[in-house]
């Protein structure tokens, strides 16, 4: 959608940068993809597992907004508290130093608006009462729960299918430039995926389009896009790819209990080879992955090589790191083409889009670079390249 764009903002970038295709992680979910771009570390490094996981120590599942309905299956109070609070303070691995906590250790001033791993120094208390203080970069702004200036932007989540909560980052967004408020500004632009879920991956026009008037409004804060780049460096990605997902299915494993979303699934269990071998008649299945002992093995229709993994980019690497997070089910699964697995609540975007897979629709991803040099191959790649930018030792970084 993005090589494909004739949106004027992206394309200017696009004209103006250096672009590749990059991989995304394994599971190819926003929470695990997010805390990879925040960190600069795999899934093993930074802990987050998947959009839902068994969490051993405390004997639930953690759910991170798979959907709604899910949410509410796994507690909604919590379910809320895991995804806004204890993503960043517990589950989010005090090894994995965010590019946040890097840069303002070095005297920089970060700004983040909108995403979801945004772990920093500097503690913000909420705009309602009853929420709890969070610590996040020096200028934090969080779906209008956390603001850590006054902005004047309207609610970020009154009308999310209409786009608000990229208005909401756009007029934020204009606040920061215009006052060049910022060392590194992430502005993170979620509406796109939302709409490509629901629409299919090759129909979300029109939500690209409004995040293209998003990135346009930050031109225009500083004067014009050739102003903005005189002013700024650039990095455009996405976290993850989108498929087109026709089939959904409830995958059980006896003995084992099964965390599953959009297109990848673990299993908790004791006997890994067990575990994946009673998935090998399940047509949603594209490849099942274990640990044995120190060896990665992969499974599909009762075959195990784990040359099935060549078939995805990075596949063993990527399977391999998404199974040593100390968080992640004992096998994990990646959907076959068209599939997708039912979530707790048993919902799915049967007849849209959805990701999660090693499957290179759902891991590769656009990346430009505007003034920075090559674009890194690896969505892990995009912090080490900051850190470079600005001359912060990288010696400190994960
Ligand atoms: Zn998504």
């Amino acid at each position: 959608m993005l090589e494909a764009t004739e949106t004027p903002a992206l394309r200017f970038l696009l004209e103006q940068g250096s672009y590749r295709r990059a991989v995304s992680t394994f599971p190819s979910l926003t929470p695990v993809c997010l805390a990879s771009i925040a960190t600069g570390a795999p899934p093993d490094v930074h802990g987050i597992p998947h959009l839902v996981w068994w969490n051993r120590d405390e004997q639930r599942f953690v759910e991170y907004g798979s959907s709604f309905a899910a949410l509410r299956a796994a507690g909604l109070a919590r379910g809320i508290r895991d995804t806004i609070v204890n993503l960043n303070e517990r589950h989010l691995s005090k090894q994995a130093e965010t590019i946040y906590e890097a840069l303002e250790d070095d005297g920089l001033t970060t700004a983040a608006i909108n995403i979801t791993t945004y772990r920093g120094r500097t503690r913000h208390l909420p705009t309602v009462p009853g929420a709890p203080a969070v610590s996040g970069p020096k200028r934090f702004f969080f779906y209008s729960l956390y603001e850590s200036d006054v902005t004047g932007a309207p609610i970020a989540v009154l009308n999310r299918s209409l786009g608000s909560i990229d208005a909401y980052a756009a007029a934020v967004g204009r606040w920061l430039v215009t006052r060049d408020g910022f060392d590194l500004l992430v502005f993170y632009l979620p509406d796109y995926d939302f709409a490509s879920h629901a629409l299919g991956p090759d129909a979300a026009h029109e939500a690209l389009a409004r995040a293209d008037a998003s990135i346009a409004t930050l031109f225009a804060a500083a004067g014009g896009p050739d102003e903005f780049l005189a002013r700024y460096s650039v990095v455009v990605c996405s976290d993850h790819g989108q498929t087109h997902v026709e089939q959904a299915a409830r995958l059980g494993v006896p003995g084992g209990r099964v965390a599953a979303s959009n297109r990848a699934a673990m299993v908790y269990g004791d006997d890994p080879r067990a575990l994946a071998a009673a998935l090998d008649d399940e047509p949603s299945v594209g490849v099942a992955a274990f640990l044995e002992g120190d060896r990665l093995v992969a499974r599909r229709g009762g075959d195990e090589d784990r040359a099935l993994l060549d078939e995805y980019p990075d596949g063993a690497e990527r399977a391999e790191a998404a199974l040593r997070n100390p968080n992640a089910g004992e096998v994990l699964v990646s959907a076959a083409d068209g599939w997708e697995f039912v979530d707790l609540a048993g919902r799915h975007h049967a007849g849209g889009g959805s990701h999660g897979s090693l499957a290179a629709s759902d891991s590769e991803v656009p990346m430009l670079t505007v003034g920075l040099g090559p674009p890194p191959a690896s969505i892990t790649g995009i912090k080490h390249l900051l850190l470079e930018h600005f001359g912060v030792g990288v010696s400190r970084a994960a």
